[in-house]
């Protein structure tokens, strides 16, 4: 589920898992104000922040399926590890606030959807407050977002009066949804007839069924393959709060959502999802629980049957490892999990020798594309202010590294005495500050430089560096994958290096805005 920070992703993750009888009472999955005595550091600075700092994996079963909601943190700043999760997943669910239209953080990540070819539904939340008119909402994710937005639900009444919903597939009939004294928030759906609607609902009735003629008059309608070629995008509109459109965006993922298919690999070819076990490591995170001081890697299940204790190999190292804990990690919450399938999310406790982006298989070798690495618009130089303390420094440095909390670049004019912290937000930072002091004991200092594009480069681009950043300063490092890396200080600079020396390979990465 992808969405600017407040369009309601918790509540609607809540919602959709009450539905699916997931959890026993709404507030079980985020209870923001009250984290049932999770004391991490980690936990701690993101209560302090108030935000998201976790991604967790909800599983659920409805109608015969088995879905998987992998929480993406909201906060723009962490959004590299949203990217990735991105990498993870079969379709996203992109909310909108109704008032707030199109957000600048679901844009970004709308931008790494159709970058991986993810197909997207929206939800478009919040109708039972005042907010924009339903087909300015749609012409606006249509120029901004580039995507056709094919109805499927259509609000009956405007935002702040919202009287029902009426499918596009059933127009003879609306759902009328009334608020219910306090209490309880859901509210109490009837089926009307598209007869019994006119009567009592009036022109709201009829105009709801003119827009939604008009669009899908005016619009290529649905089609599945479309859909998953990211072409169209299903549009839904309700209330996640009220419990309205809810169960109409359920049974849409499970009739729309491609399940898990083949997953391309690094040097072609496809792994099928009945082949042996394959997995793909999209997340790792330290000291989740403080109780068990463990770092857990996040692993998708994408081909054959996962069963705990198994051997498996990863393929970066060619070592084979057993996988003797394995647990689904929802919040604070753990579970064993004993078998997975393609689709599911294992979380392997201890897997030190795992690194994001990593392929995990059985029997016949396989590897994935690597995760996209995004580009960085923040570089700060760490140092410790402890000197004694250096081996946990590096010790701190090359873990959050690994577990792709920041980019560590190695500058060659500063060394790996100095390393270069690049993030895609500034608050990244700040992990990074928190948990070198307190999980790694090295506390640092961290002195921000001015430059705010990277581009990567070669051989030669490094040698045409080296010489003119005498004059103007452009600066070469080294990420710990040995991409080499120019940064500058802003396009001007970029783009003066560039027209001086146009043969030079200065090639963007994945741009976020
Ligand atoms: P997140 O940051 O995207 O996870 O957003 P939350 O789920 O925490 O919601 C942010 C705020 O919006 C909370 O105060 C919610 O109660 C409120 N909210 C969420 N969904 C709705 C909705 O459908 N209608 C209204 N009126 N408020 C909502």
């Amino acid at each position: 589920m992808i969405s600017h920070p407040d369009a309601g992703k918790s509540t609607l993750t809540e919602a959709l898992a009450l539905h699916a009888r997931a959890i026993t009472s709404a507030g079980a999955v985020h209870a923001k104000g009250d984290r049932r005595g999770v004391t991490s550091d980690w936990m701690e600075l993101e209560r302090e922040r108030g935000i998201s700092v976790t991604s967790a994996a909800l599983q659920f079963g409805y109608r015969g399926h088995v879905m998987n909601l992998v929480d993406t943190p909201g906060h723009a700043d962490f959004s590299e590890d949203t990217y990735r999760v991105l990498a993870a997943v079969d379709c996203a669910i992109m909310l909108v606030d109704a008032a707030k239209g199109l957000e600048e953080q679901t844009r970004k990540l709308f931008a790494v959807c159709r970058h991986r070819g993810v197909p997207v539904i929206t939800f478009i939340n919040k109708w039972d407050r005042r907010g924009r008119d339903a087909l300015t909402l749609l012409e606006d994710i249509e120029t901004h977002l580039g995507i056709t937005p094919v109805p499927v639900v259509w609000p009956v009444g405007n935002a702040g009066n919202l009287r029902g919903l009426v499918e596009a597939g059933n127009t003879e009939q609306m759902l009328r949804y009334t608020k219910v004294p306090a209490g309880t928030h859901a509210a109490l759906e009837e089926q009307l007839s598209s007869e019994q609607a006119a009567e009592q609902e009036g022109e709201t009735w009829t105009t709801a069924l003119e827009e939604l003629e008009l669009m899908l008059s005016s619009g290529p309608g649905y089609d599945q393959e479309a859909f998953e070629a990211g072409k169209i995008s299903p549009v839904f509109f309700g209330s996640a709060l009220t419990n309205i459109g809810v169960k109409l965006l359920l049974d849409a993922v499970v009739d729309l959502a491609p399940a898990p298919g083949p997953r391309p690999l690094a040097k072609g070819g496809s792994r099928e999802v009945g082949e042996e076990f394959s997995g793909l490591v999209f997340k790792i995170q330290a000291n989740m629980d403080p109780a068990h001081r463990d770092r857990i890697a996040f692993v998708r299940v994408c081909s054959g049957v996962f069963e705990r204790g198994m051997h498996v190999t990863r393929a970066a190292s060619g070592r084979s490892f057993a996988t003797k804990y394995a647990h689904t990690v929802f919040g604070a919450e753990r579970t064993v999990v004993d078998t997975a399938y393609p689709g599911d999310v294992v979380g392997l406790i201890n897997a030190s020798a795992l690194r994001v982006g990593d392929t995990l298989f059985t029997g016949k070798k396989t590897e994935f594309p690597p995760l996209p690495a995004f580009a960085p618009e923040y570089f700060a130089v760490a140092r410790p202010t402890d000197i004694s303390r250096s081996k946990q420094f590096r010790k701190g440095v090359a873990q959050l590294d690994e577990e792709g909390v920041i980019q560590v670049l190695v500058s060659d004019r500063r060394g790996d005495q100095a390393p270069v912290m690049a993030a895609v937000g500034p608050m990244q930072f700040d992990v990074v500050l928190h948990r070198m002091e307190h999980e790694f004991s090295s506390p640092i200092a961290l002195d921000q430089l001015s430059y705010r594009v990277a581009r990567i480069t070669d051989a030669d681009g490094a040698a045409a560096l080296a010489k003119a950043r005498l004059i103007n300063g452009e600066v070469l490092t080294r990420r710990s994958d040995d991409v080499l890396l120019a940064l500058f200080a802003d396009k001007w600079q970029l783009n003066a290096f560039q027209r001086a020396q146009p043969d030079i390979l200065l090639q963007p990465l994945i741009a976020t805005a």
